[in-house]
């Protein structure tokens, strides 16, 4: 018998991932991370690894996994384009047979299930801001497709299994997320300005640094997955989550040069194949149906960010 909810997180040990089972375990679940550690690691779990409500299990869901709980979040998969790009067919992968086994499971066992997507689904975006109504522009046959149509096909998947076997899903269209514990040799482009920053070599802008991007602390971030999960009006969305501040990639290497106090200079390198040119949330239907927006503006997250980076650098390099 088990009187507390028992929660799946898929992807647990990654950097988004491993706060969300730590809130989750603060509102009193009992929490399975499932992780083959692709690009996630133990130490990101080091509060939780001693709690008797949280449980490991390294395991890759693209293989069957038979476990018996409540809620599924699943999570899983490489974020950072250098590492979904490095084994394309596997990232694919993980979005298809992955969602797959996990939808399987939770009809099993009846959970609602939780999908963890992308602002990648809108490609390189026609309409801006991007409200959840658009279709999106993504190129099927490009270095980023795995990711964008993997993830594109999982909330195909979800919707499926929704209408097909009355699944109860949610799914969330998660924009750039940053904050500590991301990995220094992530290579998501806020972890590698400040890593650049503080070692004090070369902030590399790809491109002319006039594409922009929207980023939100992964707090804020967490708060959004959870009331979405945690909604009671039965809403599945999709819903964009993300911080509707929109900056230039420019922009945003100077302010990590001006907040690091860093000596590095700017250069320029190619911009790397379908780089989307903009980025910014419509995020009107997570205010309307989750009363959520987020609440930690850039300089203040970048400044916890700088501060983390500063003591784990030296851990990691
Ligand atoms: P991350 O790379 O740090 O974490 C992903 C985790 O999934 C890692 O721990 C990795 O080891 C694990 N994983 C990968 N393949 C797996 C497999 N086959 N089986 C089990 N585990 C596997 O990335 P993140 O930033 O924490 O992102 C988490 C989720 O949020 C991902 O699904 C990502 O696509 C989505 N997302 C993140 C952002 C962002 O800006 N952080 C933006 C949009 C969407
Ligand atoms: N599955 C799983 N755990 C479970 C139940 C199912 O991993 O507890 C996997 C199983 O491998 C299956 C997939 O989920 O291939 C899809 O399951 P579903 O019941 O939808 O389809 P079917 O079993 O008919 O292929
Ligand atoms: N970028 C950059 N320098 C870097 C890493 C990334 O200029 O060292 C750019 C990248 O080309 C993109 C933006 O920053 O335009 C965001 O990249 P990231 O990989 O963080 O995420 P994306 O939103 O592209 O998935």
């Amino acid at each position: 018998m088990h009187l507390r909810k028992r929660v799946l997180v898929t992807g647990g040990a990654g950097f988004l991932c491993s706060y969300l089972c730590e809130r989750l375990i603060r509102e009193g679940c009992e929490v399975i991370c499932c992780d083959n550690f692709y690009t996630g690691s133990k130490r990101n779990l080091t509060n939780m690894l001693s709690s008797p409500y949280f449980e490991l299990i390294r395991h890759d869901i693209t293989f069957p996994l038979y476990l018996e709980v409540d809620e599924i979040y699943n999570l899983a998969c490489p974020a950072s384009p250098i590492h979904y790009q490095n084994d394309p067919v596997q990232t694919t992968k993980v979005n298809v047979h992955g969602s797959i086994n996990m939808l399987g499971l939770a009809k099993r066992v009846k959970a609602r299930i939780l999908q963890a997507s992308t602002s990648e689904v809108y490609g390189d975006p026609t309409v801006h801001p991007q409200t959840e109504d658009y279709w999106g522009n993504v190129n099927c046959i490009g270095r980023r497709s795995c990711y964008d149509e993997g993830k594109r096909c999982a909330e195909t998947l979800f919707f499926d299994y929704h209408r097909q076997h009355q699944l109860n899903i949610r799914v969330v269209r998660i924009f750039n997320t940053y904050g500590p514990r991301m990995h220094p040799r992530d290579g998501r482009v806020v972890s590698n300005f400040i890593v650049q920053a503080l070692t004090d070599c070369d902030i590399t802008v790809f491109g002319d640094g006039s594409q922009t991007r929207s980023f939100c602390f992964v707090d804020d971030m967490v708060e959004g997955i959870f009331r979405m999960m945690n909604n009671s009006e039965g809403f599945i969305g999709p819903v964009n989550l993300g911080n509707p501040r929109e900056f230039t990639i420019l922009e945003l290497a100077e302010q990590v040069i001006r907040f690091t106090g860093s000596r590095s200079k700017i250069v320029f390198k190619p911009l790397p194949e379908d780089d989307p040119t903009q980025r910014r949330p419509n995020i009107e239907l997570a205010i309307q149906k989750l009363g959520w927006r987020p609440t930690i503006e850039l300089e203040d997250g970048l400044g916890r960010t700088i501060d983390y980076f500063k003591k784990a650098i030296a851990n990691f390099l």
